[in-house]
């Protein structure tokens, strides 16, 4: 145990994740937050936690597909490059690797994350008590053509053989029969079964509480870091809009504003806003039962116990935070091709969130090259929720000096230098 302080930049499932795990191992936390406490990415999306999605972005076949869909009129997909150089180049590195030697290379490191977070995730709840909403109901894929859904049996058998990670195929009758909520003219799914969900924004209310009443960490919201203050390869503070803050250690979980901080760590971070959205109602009365990802059209549809969340898209078009209407219509008009009662009840809530992507799909946890006492925890793309406990975990063996219970290679900062 120790006494020193930490400052945690950002409050998001990341950020939140590393304050939990430093102030058990005895560190004085504070978190400091531009907005208020994780209401950014964390906040609205989808709440699975799913060891599943094991391969990265940038797959062999990434690049005809989103050339495909970027052709379709109404498409989750949007790329809106402009002038920005630095997504340019975003666009080029993950064009890159998206052939079959790099997606074996990185699905290990991604799983071995989601594998080591979903086992963390049943002690965290049952240690802190947390209730939010958890259950281990499983993933569907659903798939509307049979040339998709005979396709991903090649996936299958993929996930089978190299990771240990099988689906159950369930032809159209045998889905139907499991969750009668969807229509007939579907063709089959695959079926996920240690893949559990939550719902977000209960989750970090009461990882808040567990935070501030039972491990005294502070929490600054409407404190934006503006940058590293330091002596040498040491930083001693942080300068925000509220002043100065200083600490033993810093951990920079800024989500997708992460590079934003990059002056003075000595890395690049090649981390770009993924946009998507959700909407959220309260449950139809013939809502489905177990989660479901209409995976040709890339919705996904959470049954939580207090609500019902539709949410899809992945637009690379900057910093951007409106949420036009069309978006919402694509969401309620897929979930209507599929499900006999897609929800017409009044919407609760509309959301953005910026994923915070990589080029190679993989976060960056680790120290950061120039400074000492800086650790990065950010770059989780489409699966902080899913990633958080175990980043915890190693941002605070890092922090305590310990051997990290993952090989932490994978995830150095300094890999795209
Ligand atoms: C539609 C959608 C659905 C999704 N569904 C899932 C899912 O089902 N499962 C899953 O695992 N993942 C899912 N994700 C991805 C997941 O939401 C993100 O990977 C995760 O929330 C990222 O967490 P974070 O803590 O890194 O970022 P954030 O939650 O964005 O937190 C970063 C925080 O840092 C703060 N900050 C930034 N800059 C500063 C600064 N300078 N000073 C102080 N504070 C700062 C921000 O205000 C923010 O609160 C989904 C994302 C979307 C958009």
């Amino acid at each position: 145990m120790n006494s020193r302080s930490a400052i945690v930049i950002g409050s998001g499932v990341i950020g939140t994740a590393c304050a939990y795990s430093l102030a058990r191992t005895g560190w004085k936390v504070t978190i400091l937050e531009k907005n208020t406490f994780a209401s950014q990415c964390s906040h609205g999306n989808c709440g699975f936690v799913c060891p599943s999605h094991v391969l990265p972005l940038a797959t062999p076949d990434a690049i005809r597909s989103t050339f495909k869909a970027l052709l379709k009129r109404d498409s989750p997909f949007k790329i809106r490059p402009g002038l920005r150089f630095s997504l340019w180049r975003w666009l080029w590195d993950f064009a890159k690797r998206c052939n079959e030697r790099d997606m074996l290379e990185t699905a290990p490191s991604i799983q071995a994350l989601l594998n080591a977070s979903r086992r963390l995730y049943e002690q965290l709840l049952t240690e802190e008590n947390i209730s939010c909403e958890w259950q281990t109901k499983r993933l569907m894929f659903v798939f509307r053509t049979p040339q998709a859904f005979d396709h991903y049996g090649e996936i299958n058998h993929l996930l089978t053989e190299k990771f240990q990670a099988p689906a159950r195929k369930f032809p159209r009758e045998e889905l139907i029969e499991l969750e009668p909520a969807l229509k007939p003219d579907i063709a089959g799914g695959w079926w996920y079964e240690h893949d559990a969900h939550l719902r977000p924004d209960v989750l970090m209310t009461q990882w808040r509480k567990v935070l501030t009443e039972k491990y005294q960490v502070r929490i600054l919201e409407k404190t934006e870091v503006k940058r590293f203050l330091r002596r040498e390869q040491i930083a001693h503070g942080v300068q925000t809009n509220q002043g100065e803050q200083s600490a033993d250690l810093f951990v920079l979980a800024a989500g997708a504003l992460t590079p934003f901080l990059n002056d003075h760590l000595g890395c690049r971070l090649p981390i770009q806003p993924g946009k998507g959205y959700s909407l959220t109602m309260n449950l139809p009365e013939k809502a489905p039962k177990i989660p479901l990802i209409f995976e040709e059209d890339r919705v996904a549809v959470t049954p939580m116990q207090t609500g019902y969340r539709l949410g899809s898209m992945m637009e690379f078009i900057g910093y951007d935070s409106s949420i036009p209407e069309k978006r919402l219509q694509y969401l309620k008009q897929t979930a209507a091709r599929y499900l006999h009662d897609a929800g017409t009840g009044p919407v609760l809530e509309t959301w953005y969130g910026w994923r915070p992507m990589t080029t190679d799909s993989k976060p960056l946890i680790g120290p950061a090259p120039a400074l000492k006492n800086v650790l990065i925890a950010a770059g989780h793309n489409m699966l902080g929720l899913s990633m958080a406990p175990a980043t915890g975990q190693l941002i605070a063996e890092f922090a305590n000096q310990q051997t990290p219970f993952l090989d932490v290679r994978p995830y150095d900062p300094k890999r795209f230098g």
